[in-house]
């Protein structure tokens, strides 16, 4: 068994990382959820020094702007070389500190890698159009230019990926770029940053300050979020992060990208396969503990398959293994911390009071004792779609409701605030598709026959409504980094105005 020398193995890790020593004293104590044990005092930024990384940024940005867009791709291509060779370090300071078993750790950093690949042929695709334009000898275009700053501000569940989804792409599009992680990971924040700094070293040249990380809280992210020389806040987190985040950026004429929470649902119709749905359903909901932002939570269920469906889920749910996240064969491991399973606990007692069924939901005894808090995944049958349903509780909770009628299941997937991920099960191609028409689930990101969980970096991510909008990685999220210029250039003596105006002098 590996339940004991989180820490020992923690600051192996970092230092095999290339984390200097002396930014891990002096702060307070960031703790593993897998025993709760200290693995490091990381030391906090202070508002000086955040003033002072976002000027380093501001400068470093008037150099690289000026570098052509594909050698900047080179450096975030040396960053994926890095990456590639530390991934199995990584990885495990993810599960040390997130939590997550190994797969999923491994799993986070190979959606790093890929960003990076694709980040680089994008360094070579930035496309502007060429436009028909209605004067003669004039000839109209659309540029794109680097944006800034941008600041990105991260959550706990995706501690490292989600700043890459980042900052990879503005980096090729020439922007600088200041973290805040998540308070409640900051080394793998620290690790990356020294991964960058090793490519950045073999690049040469890169300005100084064209990546940091600034360690801290809310108080800090709000000083970033605030600050007029940062031109794009991306921020990943809950909902009522981005409540507080967009007016503020908003105040100040400054563009924000949101990537907020969600509760997202599955349906499941006669004709599904109920193997596949089976397991697409376990991952989604149960896998990295329920701490996804694309976690399934609710689940609409045809009758004709209920009751075939719900004793295999059942049974799926009582036997999941849960425990260490370093164990081969766990699939369930702990929750971020004791907060979490507060939050777990509430939202099942509201459900257990409006009459469900709970099977689950208990604590399980973890490597920690008292200092750690694992759980079995909770499955609750709800006869209403009410309550705790109807909120996102950052847990391993899935609320299953009895529902025949396609255009019924589909109003309930949209009524919730959140806008984030959505799957239908079914054979039936008329309903795959009205699922998937402007009728049909209003999320940012509609599957058929897999669950909601399964972003790749080739597509954009994000959601609508409380999930606030944004979109990250593939398609054309890079176009959130840049501003677009729109060039008109006559190359003709005399001066036709546009829409037949005449102002002869
Ligand atoms: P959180 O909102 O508590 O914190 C996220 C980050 O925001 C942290 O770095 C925190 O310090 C910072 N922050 C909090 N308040 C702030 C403020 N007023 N100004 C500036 N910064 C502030 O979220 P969490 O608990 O770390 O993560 C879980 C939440 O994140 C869930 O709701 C989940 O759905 C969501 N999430 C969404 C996505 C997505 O892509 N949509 C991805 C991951 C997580």
């Amino acid at each position: 068994m590996t339940t004991e020398g989180a820490p020992a193995e923690a600051r192996a890790v970092l230092a095999a990382l290339g984390v200097p020593a002396e930014r891990l004293v002096g702060g307070p104590a960031s703790r593993t959820p897998i025993t709760g044990e200290k693995l490091a005092e990381p030391r906090l930024a202070d508002a000086a020094e955040l003033e002072a990384a976002i000027g380093r940024a501001s400068a470093a940005f008037e150099i690289w702007r000026d570098v052509p867009a594909p050698r900047r791709g080179e450096l975030v291509r040396l960053f994926g070389e890095e990456l590639r060779r530390s991934k199995a370090a990584l990885g495990r300071l993810v599960t040390l500190e997130a939590g997550k078993i190994v797969s999923e750790g491994l799993g986070e950093v190979q959606e790093m890698i890929d960003v990076c690949d694709f980040a680089v042929g994008l360094s070579r695709q930035l496309y502007g159009l060429t436009i028909a334009t209605e004067r003669p000898d004039h000839r109209m275009m659309e540029t794109w230019r680097p944006l800034g700053v941008v600041g990105v501000i991260s959550a706990f569940n995706f501690p490292v990926a989600v700043w890459a989804w980042n900052a990879a792409l503005a980096l090729v599009c020439g922007n600088a770029a200041v973290w805040k992680p998540s308070e409640k990971t900051p080394l793998t924040a620290l690790a990356t940053q020294a991964l960058f700094e090793r490519a950045a070293a073999v690049f040469g040249g890169a300005p100084e300050g064209l990546s940091s990380v600034v360690l801290g809280g809310r108080e800090l992210g709000e000083q970033l979020v605030d600050d007029a020389r940062v031109a794009l806040v991306s921020a990943t987190g809950s909902t009522a992060m981005g409540r507080a985040v967009g007016p503020r950026v908003a105040s100040r004429f400054g563009r924000s990208l949101l990537e907020l929470g969600g509760n997202n649902a599955a349906i499941v119709r006669p004709s599904a396969d109920l193997d596949l749905t089976l397991r697409a359903v376990a991952f989604s909901a149960m896998g990295t503990a329920g701490q996804r932002c694309t976690t399934l939570r609710r689940l609409f269920v045809h009758g004709e398959v209920y009751d075939n469906l719900l004793p295999r889920l059942r049974q799926a749910y009582a036997s999941v293994a849960i425990g260490d996240p370093r164990e081969q064969g766990v699939l369930v491991g702990p929750l971020i911390d004791g907060d979490a399973f507060s939050a777990m606990e509430r939202a099942l007692e509201r459900a257990r009071l409006a009459g469900a069924t709970v099977s689950g939901g208990e604590r399980v005894e973890g490597p920690g004792g008292a200092e750690s808090f694992y759980v079995r995944p909770a499955l609750v049958e709800i006869a209403e779609h009410a309550g705790p349903a109807l909120e996102e509780t950052f847990a391993p909770i899935l609320y299953v409701l009895r529902c025949d009628d396609l255009d019924e299941a589909i109003a309930l997937n949209n009524a919730v605030p959140q806008g984030l991920a959505s799957a239908i099960f079914t054979n039936d191609l008329r309903e795959a598709e009205r699922f998937l028409s402007a009728r049909g689930s209003d999320c940012g990101i509609v599957n058929v026959n897999i669950g909601p969980s399964g972003a790749e970096i080739g597509g954009a991510f994000g959601g609508e409504k409380e999930t606030g909008g944004g979109r990250e990685s593939g398609s054309d999220s890079w176009k959130a980094y840049m501003r677009r210029a729109t060039n008109t250039v006559n190359y003709g003596a005399t001066l036709p105005l546009a829409q037949g105006v005449r102002f002869d002098i």
